[in-house]
């Protein structure tokens, strides 16, 4: 009999509103878990925390406000800009040495939970962090990451979703919370047995190739894409992460069909213009989890408006979808089979999940795989590289099965660093300002603007980068 909890992450006004809460939590305290099985559960694992249950969103929380509390010098926690449809707030981590201090190094991103029910992959990306931070130090490829690479993280994308399944109310839930377009909801609404196959799915939802072919139109379906593209607090928050970090690599984790997935996630998508190299990380990675590699559209099946479409076409980012711990004919099996997943033992003999990690990691930090400046400008000064430009949606597909024209999205992708004291120079690893074309399978020639800004003197330069190029830019008069 699986265990209720109340979550006491529930703010009290939403508690005392759900009665459905009420029963949980006095499920609870008449003690739901037979003494049976407490007797016979494993109290500990080989996983950095020895954990041996599901988080919940609060202990989610909780940790990463210690981690970050705990390594002040290593680990940063901030809030995402937009609270979710329950009004929660969102919260990232950023590991990197010094990590305080803005500065050129490429940016890895890693999340978990899009999908409510996909547990494993809150737990799988927790571990990592606690993984890397306790490893650094003492095993030197750990500790040249956390050197070269600004690591971002979002452990949970969607809380409203997580709580409502890991709580149990509504355990097979994939989509958020969102009962009404544009509009609030509430704990109890969204956990009403009429609205439980109500809400946005979330990885539908993403602005580039937005309303094609893979998602539906009915807000009860399963993959209903929302009103517009980026409607959704949640993805608005991974889109202006993504628009203000130089994120070279990423990976969104999901559960449980055994795939490295990549774009082209949808059939209106040209074949990449980075194929080659896009596709060669894809299939080592596959590699170290023994599961195929490849395009969703050759290996899956068509999804519109994935985090990797909108990775990779606003900024040229190596981003892939991890189908985690598969064959249990479950999106959260017993908790063993996260352990099993992550080292590649037991269940999943060589299918390691940490290696994947590690690989993507690394590749972040290879400049042959994204662009390099190296930019003159004077100690103090402020560097922010600018570039906009319009992204567009598909032909949006209607009920009747015409297509209206895309939707022109306007994005401005901005970063910036300080030069530090003493340094007439700093080197800033990027995306490409080449942009992949989202028409056919070339590369738009479009350039990053880079701004120097110093004791109210201004400096502007252009360039123009390919992916594995280097380019000098002298800013050195910004004085
Ligand atoms: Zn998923």
């Amino acid at each position: 009999m699986p265990r209720l909890r109340l979550l006491p992450s529930v703010r009290p006004s939403l508690m005392l509103a759900g009665t459905l809460l009420a029963s949980a939590a006095l499920a609870s305290t008449l003690g739901a878990q037979p003494p049976a099985a407490r007797d016979t559960a494993p109290t500990t694992s080989p996983l950095p925390t020895g954990r041996v249950t599901y988080r919940t969103l609060v202990e989610v929380n909780l940790e990463m406000e210690q981690l970050a509390a705990r390594h002040p010098d290593r680990v940063r926690r901030f809030a995402l800009p937009h609270k979710t449809v329950l009004g929660q707030t969102v919260w990232a981590l950023e590991v990197a040495r010094n990590v305080a201090v803005p500065d050129g190094r490429p940016a890895f991103l890693m999340t978990g939970l899009h999908h409510s029910r996909e547990w494993p992959t809150v737990d799988l990306t927790m571990e990592f962090v606690h993984d890397i931070l306790m490893n650094d130090g003492k095993d030197a490829r750990i500790t040249a990451l956390l050197d070269n690479v600004r690591f971002l993280v979002v452990p949970v994308v969607n809380p409203d979703g997580y709580e409502l399944s890991r709580s149990l109310l509504n355990e097979q839930k994939r989509k958020s919370c969102r009962i009404t377009a544009g509009a609030p909801a509430t704990f109890a609404e969204c956990a009403n047995p009429r609205n439980r196959n109500a809400g946005v799915d979330l990885n539908r939802n993403y602005g580039a190739f937005w309303g094609g072919i893979g998602a539906n139109l009915g807000v009860m379906e399963g993959s209903y894409r929302g009103p517009a593209p980026f409607s959704e607090p949640e993805i608005q928050n991974m889109r202006d992460l993504m628009n203000a970090h130089q994120v070279v690599v990423a990976l969104s984790n999901h559960t449980p069909d055994a795939k490295v997935l990549r774009a082209p996630s949808s059939p209106d998508e040209p074949v990449p213009a980075d194929a080659a190299a896009y596709d060669a990380l894809g299939k080592a990675v596959g590699a170290d989890l023994k599961w195929e590699a490849g395009p969703w559209t050759e290996i899956y099946y068509a999804a519109s408006g994935t985090m990797e479409e909108y990775a990779y076409y606003s900024a040229g980012t190596f981003a892939y979808t991890f189908e985690n711990t598969p064959g249990q004919r479950s999106f959260h099996p017993a908790y063993s089979f996260v352990v099993d997943q992550y080292f590649g033992t037991g269940a999943y003999p060589g299918s390691n999940a940490r290696a994947g990690f590690l690989r993507l990691y690394e590749a972040a930090a290879n400049a042959a795989l994204h662009s390099v400046l190296e930019v003159r400008a004077p100690a103090g000064a402020t560097l922010t590289l600018t570039k906009s430009f319009t992204l567009e949606s598909a032909p949006v597909l209607q009920a009747d099965s015409s297509r209206t024209p895309a939707i022109a999205i306007p994005i401005t992708l901005t970063s910036s660093l300080t030069v530090p004291a003493g340094r007439d120079r700093v080197t800033w690893h990027v995306n490409p300002s080449l942009r992949p074309s989202q028409k056919s399978s070339e590369h738009l020639r479009e350039s990053w603007t880079v701004t120097c800004a110093r004791n109210g003197a201004t400096q502007r330069a252009q360039v123009t980068v390919a992916r594995g190029e280097r380019a000098a830019v002298d800013l050195s008069a910004c004085r």
